[in-house]
């Protein structure tokens, strides 16, 4: 490492001044620190070649800062005495061994955050993964007759049961099930989409785009604000393969607007043997209407009972369960479409099928619905309870707090997820405004704390809503709260390695 020390005054810049070479000198040698007594556990813990690596890189940190200050006071003695290098040493190690994808708390006010791994999974749901996941399963072994068995069928009855449809099939995501619905029963023919539903619903899920890879051909009508069923009409030929319906989930046309019902497209389709398939997105299941917030938005059975021949959904929206697409529909249409050999490629595996199947079953009592699935669990808090859980949190929070003004106000809360743009929950947050320095680098250090948490920045402060947070979390937030005015204080002085 001596080596690397010359390198960098021989090779990189030309060290000229001389307060420079003389701190330049004073790194120790990597050896020396590693034969720190401080730095024995960490060998033992993460092995040598870890830990040398470390040590590598932090001089060369060392170094760095010490090119590129413009004056001997921007040094920091302090971070050249050995035992503050082993103490960042120790720091970095731990911080390498935390895993990249971990938990975050969730204070953006934004129940189904994409970003944020869209719906928390109930607790039967996480027992019914961790029951699978520790060991072997009958994933595809029938039990009665001790034959092989389609993975499928598992999920099937219960999907019927509870959507009305004839049968179901759960691919890898709702995309998948589009791009799935669409392969099998539309290549190489023709597909009919108003113009006022071709959106595009994020992370690149862009219907004339799936439809192009599906092999389908896409006939669009209508105008973008306005479509009737006989803009249908006249765009059926012998082509025709499906009548596509898709929800325009974060997306609304208000004024001037018409669109065809679905009880009239199914009728046209009856009438012309066409199949009309629906891409629901969210798949709310069993609206209950006890809050109203679901007014409008209809049920995936009310879609199943319109006569809609293929409905798709989500599994980590509406529904709260993992990431899935769930396919349900006429029995002849969904064995056409189990038989496609993208359903292979698009499988879901055991933890995927044990937490849907868990939380499937919560909907067969749907007046707990709301007190076992976490996002509506969520969505159907009263503002002052939400209120109650952040007063006392505030309370404890002012008293020790020079730096950073708290107080609780009102705010909204969305469902997101591209579910129901329109809607707004009443809620509340905890409202931080530093006294000196910004809001944004007080939201970066409670980003980078222990457990991550994520606000939303607005005018000169960050709020934090608190309808997403457990019990747990709001007594965790209080802490990193407290851990992260520390480290942004530090920051406020002039930043640390
Ligand atoms: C969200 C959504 C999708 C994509 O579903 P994923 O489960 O995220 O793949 C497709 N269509 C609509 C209408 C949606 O809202």
């Amino acid at each position: 490492m001596e080596i690397l020390g010359i390198a960098a005054i021989r090779g990189g810049p030309v060290v000229s001044e001389p307060w420079k070479a003389d701190w330049l000198r004073r790194i120790p040698a990597v050896n020396l620190i590693i034969s720190c007594q401080e730095l024995q556990e960490a060998n033992q813990r993460y092995g040598h070649d870890r830990l040398v690596s470390a040590v590598q890189r932090h001089c060369h940190y060392l170094r760095t800062q010490i090119l590129s200050a413009a004056h001997v006071e921007q040094i920091r003695p302090d971070d050249f005495a050995i035992k503050t290098i082993c103490q960042h040493i120790v720091r970095i190690l731990a911080e390498e061994i935390q895993p990249r994808l971990r938990p975050v708390i969730n204070a953006t006010g934004i129940i189904l955050h994409t970003n944020l791994g869209r719906a928390p999974l109930a607790q039967e749901a996480i027992v019914a993964v961790e029951e699978v996941a520790k060991g072997y399963a009958n994933l595809e072994l029938d039990l009665e007759t001790g034959k092989r068995g389609k993975r499928y069928d598992h999920l099937q009855e219960l999907l019927c049961r509870i959507t009305g449809a004839e049968d179901g099939l759960v691919v890898n995501n709702n995309a998948a099930a589009v791009l799935l619905v669409l392969s099998a029963l539309a290549r190489g023919r023709q597909v009919i989409v108003s113009r006022g539903e071709l959106v595009e619903i994020g992370g690149g899920f862009r219907i004339p785009d799936v439809l192009e890879q599906s092999g389908a051909q896409l006939i669009e009508v209508g105008t973008t604000n306005k479509t009737r069923i006989s803009d249908y009409e006249k765009a059926i030929t012998p082509e025709t393969a499906i009548l596509l319906k898709v929800h325009p989930s974060n997306y609304r046309i208000i004024g001037f607007t018409e669109s065809v019902n679905r009880e009239d497209l199914v009728r046209l389709g009856r009438e012309r043997g066409i199949p009309i398939v629906e891409d629901l997105g969210s798949g709310l299941l069993n609206g209950y209407d006890t809050s109203g917030v679901f007014f409008d938005e209809p049920t995936v059975q009310q879609v199943v009972r319109n006569g809609v021949d293929v409905v798709t959904f989500s599994g980590d929206k509406l529904l709260g369960g993992p990431q899935g697409g769930l396919i349900v529909g006429r029995r002849d249409l969904i064995a056409q479409i189990a038989r496609h050999p993208l359903t292979r490629a698009l499988r879901v595996d055991k933890l995927t099928l044990a937490a849907l199947e868990a939380t499937l079953q919560l909907y067969l009592h749907p007046d707990r619905v709301c007190e076992k699935v976490p996002i509506h669990r969520f969505i159907n808090r009263k503002p002052d309870m939400i209120s109650r859980q952040g007063q006392s949190f505030v309370d404890a929070l002012q008293q020790s707090q020079a730096e950073i003004t708290v107080q609780l106000l009102p705010s909204t809360s969305q469902i997101g997820g591209g579910a129901l743009p329109e809607v707004e929950l009443p809620s509340w947050s905890v409202v931080l405004t530093p006294k000196e320095g910004s809001a944004q680098t007080f939201a970066e250090s409670l980003r980078q704390g222990r457990i991550p948490v994520m606000g939303r920045i607005q005018g000169e402060a960050l709020w934090l809503d608190m309808r997403t947070l457990s019990t747990e979390e709001v007594a965790e937030l209080g802490k990193l709260i407290i851990e992260a005015i520390s480290k942004f204080k530090s920051s406020e002085r002039g930043g640390s390695p």
